[in-house]
């Protein structure tokens, strides 16, 4: 993990996520506020003191080091005489057979003194504590992919800035699915919903338990799901403060959005790092969608709303219409915020069960089910995959409230999509 030092003083991104490892490792913190102040100084000297580490109370690479099983949920053990799995099980607090699954090269009957067994942690990989970023996120997805290894991942492309864009795929069946999140910078909460499903559903597999009332090995035999749970890194990074105040993509954003002065910055920040909205990008529409925005005012790059000069000229759309188009989904759902409402149609195109599909979803999560405004009824990704395929694609407008919508609204939120996550897999045709 390439971290910065941190220390006593600091403010920002980099704090938070300290303070959130920390947190994690049973310190006494308080909340996770990005300020360094002297209870985090306490905190963190007496976490190196616990791990034998020099007490400075600067977070340097053996500190963050120390902390990474903390951020992403797992750790290695060096296997001594009379090691077990129910051994480790006893001293870690975690059932016998997420150890085994992490593991899958090992023989449990079979293990050696000074081989290295993965070993999960009693705490869950995804959590709604912290604000997100492609850095999270990409440690999230590294503690998912150690503790569950039949969680694969792939990559669909790059950001602007060269943030990786990735796709984790879970399960075995023939039926295709596919759910995105975060095409929008202050829609972040909506990538932690997609992840924390990807880890509930490998969970559940390898325990031989249900999600949301369905049996996980069944879903895992029928479908596969491949999830991109961040398609805008750098706008997510923006808005969340991932990418400081000075740092030169911060600064050229700040000043696109200077020509919006009605629109809060970075808080309001929705589009890729370059002013280019990616849920305008796509080609069904696209020039009605032109019209419409520039009449509106959206007539250059910045926070939201400006459509780019061309369908697919910002790489990260791009890497999504390829994405889809390899795998050839039987359904998809794209998620933002806010409004609790599953918009389920494109102009009139005749889709199968689409609206029937859509009702469940709305009945499962007490969502509404709604025709899109024509207004902002173009150029997004489920109307480009609606016309493309004419098989049932949605946006998931979830919670409600001023984006960014908060975290504490993250577990109500995830409670309420959890479900159609679920039956998503069993309802795609
Ligand atoms: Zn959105």
């Amino acid at each position: 993990m390439d971290m910065h030092l941190v220390r006593y003083g600091d403010e920002g991104y980099n704090v938070k996520l300290l303070q959130y490892a920390l947190k994690r490792a049973g310190m006494d913190l308080g909340s996770i506020d990005g300020i360094f102040g002297r209870r985090t100084l306490r905190a963190l000297q007496q976490f190196q003191r616990d791990r034998g580490l020099l007490s400075d109370g600067v977070a340097g690479k053996l500190t963050w080091a120390a902390l990474f099983p903390y951020i992403t949920g797992y750790t290695l053990h060096r296997l001594v005489q009379g090691d077990s799995y129910y051994l480790l099980s006893r001293r870690y607090g975690i059932p016998v057979p997420l150890i085994a699954a992490a593991n899958p090269t090992l023989e449990e009957g079979n293990l050696q003194v000074g081989e290295s067994v993965t070993v999960p942690l009693n705490l869950p990989v995804v959590t709604g504590e912290m604000p997100f970023s492609s850095l999270l996120t990409g440690l999230m997805a590294q503690g998912l992919l150690r503790r569950y290894p039949f969680i694969q991942s792939y990559s669909i492309g790059s950001s602007v800035m060269g943030r990786p864009l990735t796709a984790l795929q879970i399960g075995e069946g023939p039926k295709q699915v596919g759910y995105n999140a975060a095409h929008h910078g202050n829609e972040w909460i909506t990538t932690p919903v997609l992840l924390r499903f990807v880890e509930e559903f490998a969970r559940a597999y390898v325990l031989g338990e249900d999600v949301a009332g369905l049996p996980a090995k069944e879903l895992f035999a029928a479908a596969t799901v491949h999830v991109v749970p961040l398609v805008n890194p750098d706008g997510v990074d923006l808005v969340t403060g991932a990418i400081a105040t000075g740092d030169s993509y911060f600064e050229q954003a700040r000043a696109l959005s200077a020509y919006y002065p009605g629109i809060p910055f970075p808080e309001g920040w929705k589009a890729n790092i370059q002013g280019v909205d990616l849920n305008l990008q796509y080609p069904a529409g696209w020039d009605i969608a032109r019209r419409i925005k520039y009449a509106a005012g959206f007539t250059r790059p910045g926070p939201r709303d400006f459509v780019g000069l061309s369908p697919l000229s910002a790489p990260e759309s791009r890497a999504m219409a390829r994405w889809t188009e390899d795998r050839d989904f039987a359904l998809t759902l794209a998620y933002h915020t806010q409004g609790e409402t599953i918009y389920w149609r494109y102009e009139d195109y005749e889709v199968q069960n689409a609206r029937q599909i859509g009702a469940t979803f709305a009945g499962l999560s007490g969502y509404a089910l709604e025709d899109t405004p024509y207004a902002s009824g173009h150029a997004g990704y489920k109307d480009w995959y609606i016309q493309t395929y004419l098989r049932p694609g949605y946006t998931i407008e979830a919670g409600r409230g001023e984006n960014p919508l908060p975290l504490s609204d993250f577990e109500s939120i995830y409670a309420a999509n959890l479900p159609i996550l679920a039956q998503g897999l069993t309802l795609a045709p």
